[in-house]
């Protein structure tokens, strides 16, 4: 199936971390349109080169070189293609080669297939990226070009709906007991999550999926907002619900003690960072009803401070040139740096070439959430140093 193909069923399985936890927003979303963005153009384009890529690997003689060469000519034409892509869905492809070499028998493996859930959520199917069966294991493999937000394989709903799914496609022709899951999101660092769990779990999880897609389907339950469900929701800009939740947030700060204490300040952190993303999303929505000749009382659409821009660059340049002007006060060259020479050559050939000449420096210290993968840092000395310092002197 072409990826910009893909059916999406109500309850889909991508927006599954939103209706398991908000179960009537499935139904609150059909009156927005479903907009397609760039960046999930880009994505799918990018899905499309990592499939031939996986593709021309198990399935070689269907598949072969020249095919795949053709194919990815006629995918570079396409107006968002960039070369980045064939690095990261090189990283895609290494990973999958490992999982297939790390099973003690060679895999069957299904690319781009549709798996049907539709006996735990109604009407529910959806399309794995890569199916890997050996043995009583069976894989998905899951791949996403987003550099945003890192999505974990750990209990994924999406993944898991793709688990059920295939569950019940192969368990009469595999004696599956263990379930592997793993997202590669080659465009953020660590990109690679994985999880595993028993077949009993994914099951009994099953099972409170279906009491939970079954209050989806009518649009019934409590309305749940939060980080998580509302950032991609299409009802996201004039839900009540979470309309109220934010504005309670905001206006419960006023209210604080004159002194609040860490785990208070730890707390308003997390969730001011919804509310400062819901001003944000409103702002949008507002602007672009201003912009549609629709009122919102109170506000206005007004052109943003302009840029002054060259007509003809090169015309310009040369006429002040002319004039006597020097082209070193016209003209600056400067050295690419690491990153920017490793996007464009990819990491592969950055490696070989240019990795001896690479030294990290330490970046600024930033507040994230406890969640982050990287370890905590601190300017306390710890009794190890002062004892080391002391010693010196
Ligand atoms: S915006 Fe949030 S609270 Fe409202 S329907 Fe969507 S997920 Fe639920």
């Amino acid at each position: 199936m072409a990826h910009e193909e893909r059916q999406h069923a109500l309850l889909s399985a991508s927006g599954a971390h939103r209706w398991l936890y908000c179960t009537p927003s499935a139904r609150l979303e059909e009156q927005f349109p479903d907009l397609t963005s760039d960046h999930a153009r880009e994505g799918t384009l990018a899905h499309e080169l990592a499939e031939l890529k996986v593709r021309n690997y198990f399935f070689t003689v269907d598949f072969g070189k020249r095919k795949l060469a053709t194919a990815v000519n006629k995918l570079k034409k396409q107006e968002l293609w960039q070369d980045e892509m064939q690095g990261y869905t090189d990283d895609y492809l290494d990973y999958i080669k490992s999982v297939a070499l790390s099973f003690s028998a060679e895999p069957s493996v299904s690319l781009e297939k549709q798996v049907d859930f539709g006996a735990y959520v109604p009407g529910g199917f959806g399309t794995a990226d890569c199916i890997m069966i050996s043995g009583t294991t069976l894989c998905i493999v899951d791949f996403k070009y987003g550099k945003g937000v890192p999505v974990s394989a750990e209990g994924n709903p999406q993944l898991s709906l793709y688990a059920l799914g295939a569950y019940e496609a192969y368990r009469l022709l595999y004696p599956i007991d263990t379930i592997k899951m793993a997202i590669v999101q080659p465009r953020i660092p660590d990109g690679i999550s994985e999880w595993e769990c028993s077949v009993s779990e994914l099951l009994a999880w099953g099972e409170w999926v279906k009491e939970r897609a079954a209050l989806a389907d009518k649009g019934e339950g409590s309305f749940q907002p939060g980080e998580k469900q509302c950032r991609f929701c299409r009802a996201k800009m004039l839900c009540r619900a979470r309309s109220d939740h934010n504005v309670k947030q905001a206006f419960q700060i006023g209210e604080l003690p004159p002194l609040i204490t860490a785990a208070e300040a730890g707390e308003r952190l997390a969730t001011l960072e919804d509310v400062v993303r819901y001003q944000k999303d409103l702002q949008e929505w507002a602007l672009a009803e201003c912009l549609a000749g629709n009122e919102v009382p109170g506000w206005k659409a007004v052109e943003g401070r302009g840029s002054r821009e060259w007509t003809d660059t090169d015309t310009a340049l040369d006429a002040l040139q002319q004039k006597g002007i020097s082209p070193a006060l016209l003209y600056e060259t400067r050295p690419l740096t690491a990153p920017q020479v490793e996007k464009m050559i990819g990491k592969k050939e950055f490696q070989e070439l240019a990795a001896e000449f690479v030294a990290k420096k330490a970046g600024k210290p930033a507040l994230v959430k406890e969640s982050d993968k990287r370890p905590a840092i601190t300017n306390k000395i710890t009794a190890t140093e002062a004892f080391k310092e002391d010693i010196e002197s």
